[in-house]
């Protein structure tokens, strides 16, 4: 397995065009609409809150909500689907309705995580990678990805060199997306935002990113990354973009189920304003997909909701959402299963390449992401 890894690795970087040879069959790349994709996790974000929206028994003072009445009159409403709807209103009032959703069990269509860790290094590089290395990832740290991911392969494709990024609030992307060996830029963690010509917004983020009172000294607030985000979007013009956002999982872990809710409340309001930017944008309208996904659970408990790990029961479930132009409106999906693993050949798919073609060990795309596949 890492014998097969190094010699794709190796060839990639001795002759960048042997990942040229390989393409997604013509006439059903050609058939496409998107030429763009756009990924968006929230870490560690539930499936409960996804399908459910705030769950009663953990708006309460042991989950550490400061203003429960206040939540409540936020966040709770009587059935799920409102529930779920005002939490998340951009998921279920646009991606429900003109996309797909992966991952709710009452539809016999839980998602997972295929790796037995279900914490974080390991679920990136399952979703990037297309499929689980228990014994080579099996932690946090920053060590260098032995194995090829999506970002990289799609960097090395005719027409999506240099234009492939990653923007993430959580510093160990540069290492789980190997900035190093894949040429994919990657601008992770606390840091400034790089470079000599700055624009002014870029200027003032910088001058925020430098007085914002670090909360996780590993992490960037979420508000800084998607700005960062956009404005990397306005000013590339990037092909394939991944966003990470991380604050829902920091919330998780401090035990504030208030901010972890609001926190997902603002991603999905990131989400909204990003997707009615692109759709302005000539150079994305009617021509991107967006995928959003998490990388892993939490435990289901008022005890345990906080934590994910190899020993906490119900974490490895997760979710996925896609919209685009050629993808069937199928809503939530039923009967189907889903894992973390398929992201990155879905990713792929959405822009009509092959990565299984580079990456044999790599999952499936989900199933009838898009059209063409209907047909296979
Ligand atoms: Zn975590």
């Amino acid at each position: 397995m890492r014998i097969w890894s190094v010699l794709l690795i190796s060839l990639s970087l001795v002759c960048p065009s042997a990942f040229g040879q390989t393409t997604a069959s013509p006439s059903a790349a050609a058939s496409q609409k998107s030429r763009n994709v756009i990924y968006i996790t929230w870490d560690g974000f539930r499936w409960q809150e996804m399908f459910g929206g705030a769950q009663e028994i953990l708006i309460a003072k042991d989950a550490g909500v400061a203003d429960v009445e206040g939540a409540k009159q936020r966040y709770w409403r009587e059935t799920d689907v409102e529930r779920r709807e005002v939490l998340l209103p951009f998921v279920w009032k646009t991606i429900a309705k003109r996309g797909q959703i992966f991952g709710d069990p009452s539809a016999n269509a839980a998602a997972k995580m295929e790796n037995t860790h279900k914490f974080s290094y390991p679920g990136y590089s399952e979703m990037f990678c297309g499929f689980a290395d228990d014994k080579g990832i099996d932690s946090n740290k920053k060590f260098p990805n032995p194995h090829v991911n999506v970002l990289e392969f799609l960097n090395r494709r005719p027409g999506f060199e240099k234009r492939v990024a990653a923007i993430a609030t959580w510093d160990v992307f540069p290492s789980i997306l190997n900035q190093e060996r894949s040429g994919v830029y990657v601008h992770a963690g606390p840091g400034p935002i790089p470079g000599n010509s700055l624009t002014d917004r870029e200027k003032m983020l910088n001058e925020m990113i430098a007085d914002t009172v670090v909360l996780w000294p590993d992490n960037q607030m979420d508000v800084i990354t998607m700005q960062v985000a956009r404005e990397y979007l306005l000013k590339h013009k990037p092909r394939v973009l991944f966003i990470g956002l991380g604050e829902t999982d920091e919330w998780g872990h401090g035990r504030r189920y208030d901010r972890y809710l609001h926190a997902a409340n603002r991603s999905d309001a990131f989400v909204a304003k990003l997707w009615e930017l692109l759709q302005s944008l000539p150079e994305y309208k009617d021509q991107t997909s967006l995928v959003l996904g998490c990388d892993h659970g939490r435990g289901s408990t008022i005890r345990d909701w906080t934590d994910h790990g190899a020993k906490v029961e119900g974490a490895e479930f997760v979710w996925s959402a896609v919209l685009g132009p050629d993808t069937p409106a199928l809503g939530v999906r039923s009967d189907v299963n889903a894992t973390l693993s398929q992201i990155a050949a879905t990713l792929a798919t959405l822009v009509g390449e092959d990565f299984r073609a580079a990456s044999p060990k790599s999952a499936a795309p989900l199933a009838d992401v898009v059209k063409k596949l209907e047909r296979q």
